[in-house]
């Protein structure tokens, strides 16, 4: 027991002193979520130091001590006295400090994520009572009525690209008005960037089942059932939906009842984009045109979503997420050690990752366009979190909501419609834009997506929708 203890106690200081992270129950489902890949990012020679240092070298001293047992009536009787003079030290400090203690403890709840180790287990009791999936396996369905008015004689079935970003944040986006020009080609492309908009949690196992749900944040956070979402909702409208995935962590369970390739499928496509189990994200416009074919023939005539999970710039190790070209910020911070590096080059390799999903956002427009005489195109793309990058000493992500600074929640949400699709839809890239500056959640990304497609059924909220006021306005 004092073994696991010691060891706990190392491994929760080394990530809590690296990366300016707290313990608590999500931080708990992401270490219980992580894949070897994921891991193997984490590892570094400064943390097998300080593993030695602070879990080995106690751990030594501990299994040297020869423990001497007394015969089991006098072992059980100092057993005791130990045990009653301990709760009574414990009962005398906290009696004296009962009205510092209580104040403090109430002014800082976050102060109990930090008593390490106690943190993790606390953690883990917690999930126990609470766990990641409400109510066993069962999966209420959501929206049974979910429908699509029949397409006018003439008119060419939606086909709508839904990039799920990771961890860009929304201040480094160029377009967002970033001092660096992160993104360059989108620039150049007729899209509408959404400026203030916030995420519903700060990692991704958190966010992205949210943000799939109808529900919104905080009814998500106290629902007693695990219900479909997003995905669901628009295969049952008819149409043909399929998930790439190019991240070995998987879509969270919001793709599980819709065909789905996952990141070693993506990977024969793309020799030169891969490389270490990993790819570019731009693979996942390699085969596209394939892929979709195999969708069945009746739900393509209605129209085609493809949600693609991006790799983004997952973290620690930013410079792994952009290939040569795209290096433009130097130099890079390359070790995942980021506390090592000057924030500069930290800085740098982050935003190197935005200018390849600059790159990557552009190029899927570019495939859209190509596809314009047969559908109407349209991509919407929205990241499922921020990034803290070394400002007040904080790195990563996974702080709890309340008191995570705004680097991990407030993130980009861009728009590109195709003529045709805002033409079919009654709907204006310029009626968006109105709303560039509004105040906007993960909240709208349900409501909105169904909204823009026209896909209609009563859970959809109109008031949650950022194309209410066009559809007003056209009207
Ligand atoms: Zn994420």
């Amino acid at each position: 027991m004092l073994a696991l203890v010691l060891l706990s106690a190392a491994v929760g200081a080394y990530f809590m002193l690296t990366y300016g992270v707290v313990i608590d129950r999500t931080m708990m489902v992401n270490v219980l979520l992580t894949d070897t890949r994921e891991a193997r990012e984490l590892l570094s020679w400064r943390m097998l130091g300080a593993l030695l240092l602070l879990g080995a070298l106690p751990l030594a001293l501990l299994w040297r001590t020869p423990l001497r047992w007394a015969t089991p009536l006098r072992q059980t009787g100092q057993n005791a006295i130990l045990l009653i003079a301990s709760c009574a030290v414990l009962a005398g400090a906290g009696g004296i400090f009962f009205q510092d203690f209580s104040a403090t403890m109430r002014n800082h709840t976050q102060l109990r994520y930090l008593v390490n180790p106690l943190n993790s287990f606390y953690a883990l009791a917690i999930m126990g009572r609470k766990p990641i999936q409400r109510s066993g396996v069962a999966v209420a369905p959501l929206g049974e009525d979910a429908h699509l008015p029949a397409l006018a004689a003439g008119a060419r079935p939606p086909l709508l690209i839904m990039v799920l970003g990771e961890t860009a944040r929304a201040d480094h986006i160029g377009l967002n008005g970033y001092a660096r020009d992160t993104t360059p080609r989108l620039a150049q492309e007729r899209v509408v960037s959404l400026r203030n908009v916030w995420s519903c949690g700060t990692n991704t196992a958190a966010s992205v089942p949210c943000m799939f749900s109808n529900l919104g944040r905080e009814a998500f956070e106290n629902r007693q059932t695990n219900t479909e979402g997003l995905v669901d909702v628009l295969q049952r409208a008819g149409l043909a939906v399929l998930w790439l995935d190019n991240q070995p962590g998987g879509c969270k369970g919001v793709c599980d009842r819709v065909p789905k390739v996952d990141y070693k499928q993506l990977q024969a496509n793309g020799a030169d984009l891969c490389a270490d189990d990993e790819c570019f994200d731009e693979v996942m416009l390699r085969g596209l045109d394939e892929r979709i074919a195999q969708l069945p023939a009746e739900r393509r005539a209605r129209g085609v979503v493809v949600f693609m999970h991006q790799m983004g710039s997952h973290g620690p190790a930013y410079y792994r997420r952009t290939p040569t070209g795209f290096k433009q910020f130097m130099a890079e911070c390359t070790t995942n050690a980021l506390q090592q590096c000057p924030r500069e080059q930290v800085v740098n390799a982050y935003d190197n990752t935005l200018l390849y999903t600059d790159h990557f956002l552009a190029s899927t427009i570019g495939w859209l366009k190509q596809h314009e005489g047969a559908w109407a195109p349209a991509m919407e793309y929205l990241s499922d979190h921020g990034e803290s990058l070394g400002e007040n000493n904080l790195y990563l992500h996974g702080l709890p909501y309340r008191f995570a600074p705004d680097a991990q929640k407030h993130v980009p949400w861009i728009f590109w419609l195709s003529p045709t699709f805002e033409q079919q839809h009654h709907i204006t890239q310029g009626c968006l834009a109105r709303q560039r500056d509004e105040q906007l959640s993960h909240d709208h990304y349900f409501h909105s997506t169904l909204g823009l497609l026209g896909v209609q059924t009563q859970v959809h909220d109109a008031g949650r929708d950022v194309f209410t006021s066009c559809h007003a306005g056209a009207a």
